[in-house]
């Protein structure tokens, strides 16, 4: 019989391992910027248009390369970086396998123009699909320019694969993080359709973390040192009262690359025991030195896990490092759980007179209510509210006048049609709806007993209620009087901007300023006004998280958002009115017994149940 082995042309090898190294932009970038940074730049400029779809260039001012050089650095296993197979186990490069440039060319067109220190030209190549195109002489600052330009064009399986174009530039900018955190000694651009979307400076890690999150991250960054002969220890830990409802900003660099460690994220959260909530998720920027050679480096270009020799140790290390630098710089003794920072009165308000704003408050107003006879029209308001939904977020306190709740929760506006009680019924059960262990709302009904789990009922009336109203644009914005300001990151101004019209549906509204500021001017009545900052920042983490899903609309992710984060919660106190309008509002929705998580929200025991238990 013939031989059949073939060997598979240079080509086409190339394609297949491309699709290992590159996954999406995002690994483009990556490689990229590593290769800039293994070149001694001090100076970075990344330039991106359509999400990296369309191009994805690089531009730093290293070492250049050599006419030679430049072509062969296009070949597989083609690396300056080792030569012998004992150079994997010191290595100080981020690169080493020779692949990525190989791999890119496979699959894009690149342009590259390369320039060693001491010659007068520099090298341009044109590469399609791994053919060289062109190559020439070019006059050009030193360094190294790589464009590449429609990615995946040859393998259209891949490219519609590809996400949206925000999708795919927040893939981009969370590995454009990971290098510039590590990196504050070289300056970085970013240019995104030719707008640039961030300038940071050559600086410390501090201010680059600072440069990068928005300049209120300074002052919550706690440093994080200790040496051993396993581990150097360095970074920043965010103070407790600043973790987030979203796993944020986590980052861990072991030997100067972003790695990611479940174990080590557990010894972390571990130090933060007792000091923050289960559900909220510890800020931290951490950077570990180990001897080269005891962690594996054998890994794959796109994965980020990494293996310790000794991960027991190093676990053990940095669970107490953390909480000495906790307990060091006084963070520690934070135990009021339930107060949150940033619902303070914000500090240019603490001094100013109480004014009375424009909106005023029906104080016997009571939202829940979903009856045609305390008319709605009546929301003519005679009393600033000064308490209402902050109640909420510290967990309320039982109000013998009732109303702690009334600004809180705005009725859905379904017709009556649905309320599980009529007119006459509705003193009836005023008395007999009850609160069982600050979690349930329990009540009648003809064939037994309603218990309603009061968190996920309410996420349901929210969640439908802030659905309509971005969709019908008819929200109920509260003008400010002291409009307030927030700063964001960059980031997440991005994100403020993708979703402003939907937010200004429901009644939010702002104006931006400069540096990374905004202006609130209006905001929902479901929403405090000291919370305002809170709730931006949870509902922007839940719209990344959400979104990237790609399943859902910007509109129901959204007020998923919402309605996860207004929704009275598990141990919150609901007084008599409000459990009887919990009641009957998620009785008004269309879908009432799941929650917009999918959980259940009521379940009935039949009168049946309860004889069973007495038989
Ligand atoms: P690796 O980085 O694993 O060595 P790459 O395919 O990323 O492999 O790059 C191949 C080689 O091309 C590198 O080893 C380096 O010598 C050279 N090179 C790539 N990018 C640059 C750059 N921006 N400046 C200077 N040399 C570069
Ligand atoms: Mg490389």
């Amino acid at each position: 019989m013939a031989d059949i082995i073939k060997l598979l042309p240079d080509h086409v090898a190339n394609q297949i391992a491309a699709g290992e190294v590159v996954q999406r932009p995002a690994s483009v970038v990556k490689e990229l910027l590593e290769n800039a940074i293994d070149a001694g730049a001090t100076s970075i400029k990344l330039i991106i248009k359509d999400g990296g779809k369309t191009l994805i260039q690089v531009v730093d001012d290293g070492k250049g390369m050599s006419e030679t050089d430049a072509r062969l650095s296009f070949e597989r296993h083609a690396t300056s970086k080792i030569s012998s197979a004992q150079d994997l186990f010191n290595l100080h490069t981020k690169g080493f396998r020779g692949e990525a440039l190989a791999s890119i060319a496979a699959i894009a067109h690149v342009d590259m123009q390369t320039r060693l220190e001491g010659s007068e030209v520099g090298t341009h190549i044109k590469i399609e699909g791994s053919k060289i195109v062109s190559q020439e002489v070019v006059a050009m600052p030193k360094g190294t320019s790589i464009s590449v330009k429609n990615l995946f064009f040859n393998i259209p399986a891949r490219r519609n694969f590809l996400k949206s174009n925000q999708v795919e530039l927040r893939h981009i900018t969370d590995e454009f993080h990971r290098v510039a955190l590590v990196h504050p000694n070289i300056a970085f651009h970013f240019y995104n359709n030719g707008s640039e979307i961030f300038s940071l400076p050559k600086t410390k890690h501090r201010q680059r973390i600072a440069h990068i999150f928005g300049s209120r991250m300074e002052d919550r960054l706690v440093p994080v040192t200790e040496e051993t002969e396993v581990v150097k220890i360095s970074g920043f830990i965010c103070k407790p009262e600043f973790s987030k409802k979203s796993r944020g900003e986590q980052f861990f660099f072991a030997n100067d690359r972003y790695i990611k460690s479940p174990y080590l994220h557990h010894a972390v959260v571990a130090a933060f025991e007792g000091l923050i909530k289960t559900d909220m998720h510890p800020g931290y920027f951490l950077y570990l030195e180990v001897d080269p050679s005891s962690i594996d480096i054998n890994i794959h270009p796109t994965k980020t896990e990494v293996k310790f020799d000794d991960e027991n140790t190093l676990y053990a290390i940095l669970r107490s490092t953390i909480k000495h630098s906790l307990g060091q710089f006084n963070v520690a003794p934070v135990l009021d759980f339930d107060h949150d920072p940033n619902l303070d009165t914000p500090y240019a308000y603490k001094e100013k007179d109480v004014v009375l704003p424009k909106v005023t408050v029906d104080a016997s107003f009571n939202p829940f209510k979903e009856t045609g006879t305390v008319s709605r029209v009546s929301r003519s308001f005679q009393k600033p509210s000064t308490k209402g939904w902050e109640g909420l977020y510290e967990g309320l306190q039982s109000d013998a006048e009732g109303d702690t709740f009334s600004s809180v929760v705005i009725e859905s506006e379904g017709e009556e049609q649905g309320t599980l009680y009529s007119e006459d019924e509705l003193a009836e059960h005023m008395a007999t709806t009850f609160q069982l262990r600050r979690k349930f709302v329990v009540s009648t009904v003809k064939s037994g007993m309603l218990v309603i789990h009061q968190n996920r009922a309410h996420e349901r009336i929210l969640f439908e209620k802030f659905l309509g109203e971005i969709t019908v644009k008819e929200g109920v914005s509260q003008q400010l009087l002291f409009p307030l300001e927030l700063t964001f990151n960059k980031q997440d101004l991005g994100i403020l901007n993708e979703i402003q019209e939907s937010l200004s549906n429901i009644g939010f509204a702002f104006e931006s300023l400069e540096h990374e500021t905004v202006k609130v001017t209006g905001m929902p009545l479901a929403v405090p006004e000291s919370g305002i900052g809170t709730v931006l920042d949870r509902l922007i983490s839940d719209y990344k998280e959400g979104f990237s899903d790609g399943s859902l609309s910007q509109a129901e992710v959204l007020a998923k958002a919402l309605s996860k984060n207004l929704a009275v919660k598990t141990g919150d106190v609901l007084d008599q009115e409000s459990q009887l309008a919990l009641v009957n509002n998620l009785f008004a929705c269309k879908e009432p017994t799941l929650s917009p998580f999918q959980k259940l929200t009521y379940t009935i025991i039949s009168e049946g149940d309860i004889d069973k238990k007495f038989s």
